[in-house]
């Protein structure tokens, strides 16, 4: 069997919900289970109106459940087929308007909407159009239950067997399922994070031994750079599951970080396809090959970096010193991206939006602060890096060659990314200086 998963931008509308429902026809023979995630804009609509009820203002819920209603008409299918969902969110909503405020279980709770809706609009037309009865079971229905984190809920390995169970029950029907949501222990509603539905397909994937875990979305799979900034980027065709997750990581933001991670447990391919070109390759994530050696896959970029400097003199010959700075970041729950220390400094790298003042002001006691904003990290990436030691010097020459100085470096321990922190005004720059060894045909230097 397959997983095929299909993002917000492949099922916001009834002609992209067609689109999908032939891509699915095609694939039939290899027994997919089906993923959705919330229709496009979905998860930040909600979101939003939450957002307005707990600052006491009124709003509606009209145009959203209208935009289902409409979808729902134009693919002729019972104008009640979300009556429950609605109803629940609404009493939500006014639960949260009364209270004026909204825990992080509710939020879940309202956030589910999406995805679940999705799920019965896409079962149900698949139903009517394809030869194969199709059932919508919710995630959680299915079996998958993860820690009470609510925003942010860790899969339990407990899911694996129960999640078999379920789908060996209905081994004629097509099952569509929701991403992104699941339920903890107790039978709470949680959500595995944002962008969670690429997650969620690929615990599926491995709970159930999938063949391949496909991540239908809007693009041509994994590109060689952002081609806002670098137009002849090219997707690549295929990658390490490494080189995957590094890039999700760094910037790419075609899937969630942490989608390799249960591939790579049972060592399931993952093909990232493009809905609205269906024929063209993508990109094929699997286990390292000989074959990739030598390469670079991928320039990525990340900005809206702060660098923090923190210079000690205490630090001289004294343990725990790093111990003491990292506790202090950890207490504040602000989390750090690079780190570069010498014998009386340490530079550290956080993405903006973090509350760095209590952790600044602590700092403070004991040693000399500075902060830069306005920082990016750039990453290359590719397996190549691990076995040829020229290309780290190569990146050097180009840098140079292009007048952007650097102010930090780090070798990730996988070796195969190469990451340093440049001015934000020079990100385009850098990435484009850097793209022009990714060679055409291979990828390669
Ligand atoms: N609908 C969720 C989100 O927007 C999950 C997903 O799309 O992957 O974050
Ligand atoms: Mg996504």
């Amino acid at each position: 069997m397959i997983v095929m998963k299909f993002g917000g931008t492949s099922v916001g509308s009834a002609s992209q919900i067609h689109k999908v429902s032939q891509i699915v026809f095609g694939h039939l023979s290899r027994h997919p289970l089906v993923v959705v995630s919330a229709f496009s804009g979905v998860t930040n609509h909600l979101l939003e109106l939450i957002n307005l009820t707990t600052q006491k203002k009124k709003i509606s819920l009209a145009e959203l459940i209208q935009r289902h209603k409409n979808v729902l008409r134009e693919l002729k299918l019972p104008d009640t087929l979300l009556d429950e969902e609605s109803e629940e969110v609404a009493a939500l909503f006014q639960g949260i308007s009364l209270l004026q405020e909204c825990s992080p279980k509710t939020k879940d709770r309202i956030l589910a909407f999406g995805e679940r809706a999705s799920c019965k609009i896409v079962a149900s037309y698949l139903n009517t159009v394809l030869p194969k009865s199709t059932l919508a079971i919710f995630s959680y229905d299915l079996g998958l239950r993860t820690t009470a984190h609510f925003g942010q809920a860790l899969p339990l390995k407990e899911s694996d067997s129960i999640i078999q169970n379920s789908v060996s029950h209905h081994k004629d029907k097509l099952i569509v399922t929701t991403g992104f949501i699941a339920k903890d222990l107790e039978g709470n509603i949680t959500t595995l994070g944002r962008g969670g539905s690429d997650y969620s397909a690929s615990l599926m994937g491995a709970a159930l031994h999938a063949e391949e875990i496909q991540i239908w979305t809007d693009v041509n799979g994994i590109m060689t750079a952002d081609p806002r900034l670098v137009p002849h980027a090219h997707s690549i065709r295929e990658m390490s599951f490494e080189e995957a997750s590094e890039l999700a990581y760094y910037g790419a933001k075609v899937i969630h970080p942490a989608t390799m991670l249960p591939a790579i447990s049972k060592n399931i391919p993952v093909r990232i396809l493009n809905t609205n070109e269906p024929s063209y390759p993508g990109t094929i994530v699997y286990k390292e090959k000989q074959k990739m050696e030598g390469t670079i896959k991928a320039i990525a970029h990340r900005s809206g970096l702060t660098i923090v400097n923190i210079t000690s003199t205490r630090m001289l010959d004294q343990h725990g010193f790093l111990a003491k700075i990292f506790e202090i970041f950890a207490r504040h729950r602000v989390s750090v991206d690079m780190v570069s220390t010498s014998e009386v400094s340490v530079s550290i790298t956080v993405q903006e939006g973090q509350d760095l003042e209590p952790v600044l002001s602590e700092l403070k006691v004991f040693s000399e602060l500075s902060v830069e904003k306005g920082h990016a990290v750039v990453s290359v990436v590719g397996e190549g890096l691990r076995e040829d030691p020229t290309i780290a010097a190569k990146v050097f020459t180009l840098l140079r060659e292009a007048h952007i100085p650097i102010r930090m470096i780090s070798l990730g321990a996988s070796k195969i990314n190469l990451s340093f922190i440049v001015d934000a005004t020079q990100t385009s720059q850098a990435v484009t200086a850097l793209h022009s060894v990714i060679n055409v045909s291979g990828s390669s230097f």
